[in-house]
Order: C-alpha cells, then structure tokens, then sequence
C-alpha cells in the first residue's frame, strides 16, 4: 500500500487479543478511509465471490508505516474478526455506529436500530476469546475451528448439492478432533451451527427490536458483511457522482478530479451545486 495517508486520518485498527498481533497496534497500522483515492474505484461491488471482495477491500485501505502486519493478514482473520474490521472502515472510525432500519412485523411501523462501533467491538472482543467451539455429539466432544476468511472464499467457489451438502462439507472442513465424520450427519447439523452462532455472534447477527406503536417485539437477523459491503459501495457511488459532476463541469478527466485534494472538491461541489439554484 503507497498511497500517502496523514497520520490523523488513520482508524486504528481494532485489537487483537492473539499477543503476536498486538504490535500492529502500536506500529501505527490501520485503515485509511474508503473512497479518497483512484485506486478505489477499481473495486468491483457486485463480484459474486463477497468473501474475496472483503479480503480486497481491506488489503486495499490498510496502512501499515512499520511493516508490522503479516502478509496474507486478512484472510486469516477469523469471519468475525473480519466483519468488525469492514464495520469499522466502512463507517469510518471506533466512534461511529450502525444505522440498522427494520420494519415491524406487527403494525409496519420503522424501526431504527443503532448499533455503535463500541458495541460491535465488545462482541467481538467477547467472541475472541476462544479460538475453538466445542459440541457434544453422541457422547464424544467434537473440537472444531472458527472459520477464516480463507474459508469463506474456498467455500464461496465450492459446488455443493444442496444446502445440507454445503452445511456438512464446511462443518467437516473445519473439525480438529480425528476421525468424528461419522459424527457429523444430517441430524446434527443444527445443533453445530448454533454452537458456531453462539461462539461468533457477528457472523449470523441477530438482535430483537421493540416496536413503540403496537410494543411488538420483532426479532431480525442482520448479514453484517453485506451491511457493511453496502455502506463501502455507497461511498465510492459518491466518489463516482462527485467525478461525474466535476468532469461535466470543468471537463476535467478522472484523474484530475481525483488529484484535488477533498476538502477542495466538496468547495468545487458546492459551488457547481449553488449554480443550479
Ligand atoms: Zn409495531
């Protein structure tokens, strides 16, 4: 990554309990923010493989001044591990929070769930505490690992039969303890997947909302990779308009919308926006 990032503008990355990967924190490494540079509008939001999308996205905005960081780092971040990294830049900082707008299944009404990066961060911290998930399948503790995002993009290009063929294949992937195949059938599945839901709560995220007109209490699942997938796709369709209205304007190419500085294209902005009035 040399693209030039000021110091102050750098979110720190979020923390780590593995002790190796402490040092990243102090060695000044993080993200820069999503959609300031030419480079991020080669991100293609509508590729089919989303886990290979994420792992690119946050390769692309890292800034590692030390050299701290492993390479290949992402991919072998635990899926949650992962989706509060994306959160994180994708809302811009540790001091933002999630907008979550739901619809309420008793009367219709809006629903806003806010859901603070703090909060994300907690869970996560929570979660990271264990690095293995432990089920009780007929009479025998089965040890499985967390998932990895190099998983999620192994899984994201597998052909499996049907649902319960992919639920028993990446389940069977990720056991450690020898030889428990056998143990993983049809009937089990469910009971592992809660155990994994359970173990990593930001992967299949879940939260309950109380509605203040008709005080039903709603129950939503939440995909937060998507989520924050969606947030990162919006702010580089700003990028684009910005680059559009300013091309329009003054003719200008791409490349030299995007080699003014921000603070300069938004007084650019402003001014072709007051023309119109
Ligand atoms: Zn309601």
């Amino acid at each position: 990554m040399n693209v030039e990032v000021e110091t102050e503008d750098v979110i720190p990355l979020p923390s780590f309990t593995m002790s190796s990967l402490v040092a990243w924190s102090k060695g000044g490494a993080g993200f820069r923010r999503f959609g300031k540079v030419e480079s991020d509008l080669t991100v293609d939001f509508s590729a089919p493989n989303r886990a290979a999308l994420a792992t690119r996205v946050l390769e692309l905005c890292t800034v590692d001044p030390e050299r701290l960081l492993p390479p290949h780092h992402f991919i072998e971040l635990s899926v949650g591990k992962r989706i509060e990294c994306l959160l994180l830049l994708a809302a811009g900082g540790r001091d933002k929070a999630l907008s979550l707008v739901f619809t309420c299944q008793g009367c219709g009404e809006d629903l806003e769930l806010e859901l603070t990066l703090d909060e994300i961060s907690e869970i996560q911290r929570e979660a990271d505490k264990s690095e293995t998930i432990g089920v009780d399948l007929e009479g025998r503790r089965i040890e499985f690992r967390k998932p990895k995002g190099r998983d999620q993009e192994l899984w994201a290009g597998a052909v499996f039969h049907d649902e319960q063929d992919a639920a028993v294949g990446m389940i069977g992937s990720l056991a450690v303890t020898p030889e428990c195949s056998t143990a993983i059938g049809t009937a089990s599945v469910s009971e592992i997947e809660k155990a994994f839901d359970d173990a990593d709560p930001l992967v299949n995220f879940s939260c309950q909302v109380s509605c203040g007109e008709c005080d039903r209490l709603n129950g939503y699942r939440v995909d937060l990779m998507e989520t924050a997938l969606d947030m990162l796709s919006r702010i580089q369709s700003r990028l684009i308009h910005a680059i559009h209205t300013m091309a329009s304007q003054y003719h200008w190419s791409e490349a030299e919308v995007l080699g003014v500085p921000e603070w300069r294209r938004h007084r650019y902005l402003q001014l072709i926006e007051a023309m119109k009035k």
